[in-house]
């Protein structure tokens, strides 16, 4: 069977330590329903009911006949908001469930990666400039930019997360919705939404904004999960029907988000995009596609273990194994990077 670890304790009073003990009240969940974001449709069909819940209120997935997955009816911006406080966020809810301990106990490791991110994406556009992130969490990508050589600032909904990024990062970041953010357009050379489209209420508008913001000429990167609106959740979906759940182990079955009825968190993640969704979107929004790459997200834990055992090495090789497959293009992708350009 396989299992991977759960959080530490030493994690979890940190992150309780960072933010108060937080509980929604399940009276104060409301929903809206709400057509297709991408082709404005209102004709969804069942794809994964009970899929998340706020408070034991349920929250289920649909699918539009464009392709396009989504919340339906979503949480109301009130309800958004309240999840937002909410400290899991930032412990079990982050990077796909894949990860298992707290985003901010990883600064180190992750200011280091993103640094090398960041060198990759100068060389990919020849250069630095004024770069803005959209959800800049605690300021991590930001401060490796800065490392790159960009000039860098931030815009975050979370307080308790831009504040960390200001105060022990020294960022320039923006707390508050994107709209209302103070730059004047034309502003930036590179825009960067990493694990954020996928969380918005509009997310043409927010594009079209990221577009006004941008030079003419500038980029903007664009990364999405892809996997719940992936031929693989809906084989695996199928398959768990038949195949004993034991095969799998409990872990496994919580990172494939199999089992919504035992372990279904809150629905952050609102729309789930696939390729030809969002190639869709971001041409209506007045990009155009210079890239895209596919990928799987790497559990950090498995690649950190200094003498992994054999079922470390084994899980090892196969999550290889799927990343350059779907580099390749020869799997379908569990996350999209968009390098796009401004028309
Ligand atoms: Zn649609």
């Amino acid at each position: 069977m396989l299992r991977f670890d759960r959080m530490s304790s030493r994690s979890t009073r940190a992150a309780h330590e960072a933010f108060p003990p937080f509980r929604i009240d399940p009276r104060d969940v409301r929903s809206e329903a709400v057509r297709c974001a991408v082709c404005g449709e209102d004709r969804p069909r069942s794809y994964r009911p009970g899929m998340y819940s706020v408070a034991g209120v349920p929250f289920h997935l649909v699918r539009c006949p464009c392709g396009m997955v989504y919340v339906n009816p979503r949480p109301d911006g009130p309800t958004l908001g309240r999840m937002y406080s909410d400290p899991a966020y930032y412990t079990e809810g982050y990077n796909l469930g894949v990860e298992t301990e707290n985003y901010f106990d990883r600064r180190d490791e992750l200011v280091q990666q993103y640094t090398e991110t960041a060198r990759a994406l100068s060389a990919e556009l020849g250069g630095t400039g004024e770069l803005l992130e959209l959800g800049s969490a605690g300021g991590f990508f930001l401060e490796g930019a800065k490392r790159a050589g960009f000039r860098v600032r931030g815009v975050e909904l979370s307080a308790p997360a831009a504040d960390f990024s200001r105060r022990e990062l020294g960022l320039d970041v923006y707390e508050g919705w994107l709209e209302h953010a103070p730059w004047p357009d034309g502003t930036f050379d590179v825009a960067y939404a990493d694990n954020v489209l996928e969380h918005t209420t509009d997310p043409l508008g927010t594009l079209a904004k990221l577009r006004a913001l941008l030079k003419p000429g500038g980029h903007l990167v664009v990364i999405v999960p892809s996997y719940v609106n992936s031929p693989w959740f809906r084989a695996l979906l199928l398959a768990q029907r038949v195949l004993p759940r034991k095969l799998l182990g409990e872990e496994l079955v919580r990172i494939l988000k199999l089992d919504p009825a035992k372990d279904s968190g809150h629905p952050y993640h609102i729309l789930e995009f696939d390729r030809a969704t969002l190639t869709r979107l971001v041409r209506a929004a007045g990009f155009e596609v210079v890239s895209v790459e596919g990928s799987v997200p790497l559990p950090a834990h498995l690649f950190k273990v200094a003498r992994p055992d054999l079922k470390t090495r084994v899980l090892r090789g196969v999550f290889r194994a799927l990343d350059a497959g779907m580099r390749w293009r020869v799997l379908p992708a569990a996350r999209l990077r968009f390098l796009l350009r401004r028309a």
